[in-house]
């Protein structure tokens, strides 16, 4: 059977996923897989289609050293003992920049524009490019697909998308793009057969993961985003601090010292809700704990959602729907009755044993503004771009048997 392999790499572990294409083009997840602990304890890790696990082995530390190594590994693991040999591979590649409104096949011009674009997502383009690049040395004929966090936000008006900066910065590329748009485009294109009734309407999506964001839709088209020009901007995350005035970055290296580097790697990596809490970055860590400090760290998440809940809504000059998503927001009743209290002067309400279950509608049939829980999956995202993106260029070459 033909298939798509979807790759998703960051610092220290490569997650992959394939899908299967059947006859009348539709695509099933076949597998998923993960090589973590690259650099310190690697461990691939994959399971089938129905929780199988497929394997699950340790591999001593200086055999997979970096992210490159562990693309080699994970695909010849793919290709040797799995037969897989996909049709295409789709990336999650985080900035688009200026230069990318949507995937794009990627060639080694592609590679060097979104290198330039490095300097944006120091934490995770590089990252992302770096299996891209394998395959491109040692798979030069396999097509692969560049699909960007970025590109679903691209068409925000002016207003929507400049900083008061002088112009010939917006120019050269200094612009709010907005983030986590694999996922506000799947739950967009969702919507209309889970959620018709408001599909077409003013919906805020929150994706409230290890990174979180939150997307003004209007007819399933983004309006307005939390973030801007780095993932940093916004809500406050795991270990990002959101919105900050830009004076406190100042502050940090002149009076404080700082280097640019230093400073870069305490705002991505020390900040948000380990840094408030100094207990973890991970919310069922802080729900456990007792430590005043993680139940502040809570109490100052809602509390910011809230406030950019208003934003937003103001953004779509009103509110038809509220949709949660992501690891947070799918999975936390807590947290979304919290939130929903926040949104009270909205007209939003919860449908308690609904939002215990994690039902599809939280809401009661009488809370002016609907509430759903919405899974995201940007992988199958990723791999329905990438599919069409073949079709588009290489029609003949759809399936093996037409190529053959
Ligand atoms: P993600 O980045 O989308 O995988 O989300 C990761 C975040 O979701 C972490 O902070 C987890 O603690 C959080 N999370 C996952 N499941 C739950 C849950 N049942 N309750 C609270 N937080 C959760």
């Amino acid at each position: 059977m033909d298939t798509i392999l979807v790759v998703n790499a960051g610092s220290s572990s490569i997650k992959f996923q394939v899908f299967g294409l059947n006859g009348e083009g539709r695509l099933s997840r076949h597998l998923k897989g993960q090589m973590d602990g690259i650099g310190s304890r690697p461990r691939l890790r994959a399971s089938g289609a129905n929780g199988e696990t497929l394997a699950d082995r340790a591999y001593p530390i200086e055999a997979v050293p970096d992210v490159t190594v562990a693309m080699t590994v994970a695909g010849a693991w793919l290709r040797e003992e799995l037969r897989v040999t996909p049709l295409a591979v789709g990336h999650r590649v985080v900035h688009g920049g200026p230069d990318y409104h949507g995937p794009v096949l990627v060639d080694h011009g592609v590679v060097a524009r979104l290198e330039r674009s490095e300097p944006l997502a120091p934490l995770h383009q590089p990252h992302n490019l770096a299996p891209i690049k394998t395959i491109l040395a040692n798979f030069p004929a396999l097509p692969q697909v560049a699909c960007f966090d970025t590109a679903f936000h691209r068409n925000h008006d002016d207003v929507a998308d400049y900083y008061a900066l002088p112009y010939q910065l917006h120019e050269e590329g200094i612009r709010r793009y907005g983030f986590h748009g694999l996922s506000y485009e799947y739950i967009a294109k969702a919507l209309p057969r889970i959620a018709p009734e408001i599909a077409s309407g003013r919906v805020i999506v929150a994706h409230l993961g290890s990174g979180a964001s939150m997307c003004a839709l209007h007819g399933g088209r983004s309006v307005e985003s939390t973030m801007g020009f780095t993932a940093l901007d916004g809500l406050p995350m795991g270990t990002r601090p959101g919105q900050l005035d830009p004076g406190v970055v100042l502050y940090l290296i002149s009076a404080k010292g700082m280097a640019p580097g230093e400073v870069q790697d305490f705002l991505y990596r020390q900040c948000g809700l380990k840094g408030l809490s100094g207990v973890s970055n991970d919310m069922r860590e802080l729900q456990a704990s007792t430590d005043p400090r993680a139940t502040f760290a809570i109490d100052y998440f809602v509390y910011r959602i809230g406030l950019y809940a208003g934003m937003l809504a103001a953004a779509l000059q009103g509110l038809d729907a509220f949709v949660f998503t992501a690891g947070i927001g799918e999975n936390s009743a807590s947290i979304r009755a919290r939130i929903a209290e926040k949104l009270q002067w909205l007209g939003v309400s919860l449908d308690d044993l609904e939002n215990s279950k994690n039902g599809l509608k939280i809401s009661p049939a009488e809370s002016h503004i609907p509430v759903y829980v919405v899974p995201t999956d940007e992988e199958r995202m990723i791999a329905e771009h990438t599919l069409a993106l073949l079709w588009k260029t290489r029609p003949f070459h759809s399936t093996r048997e037409r190529a053959s």
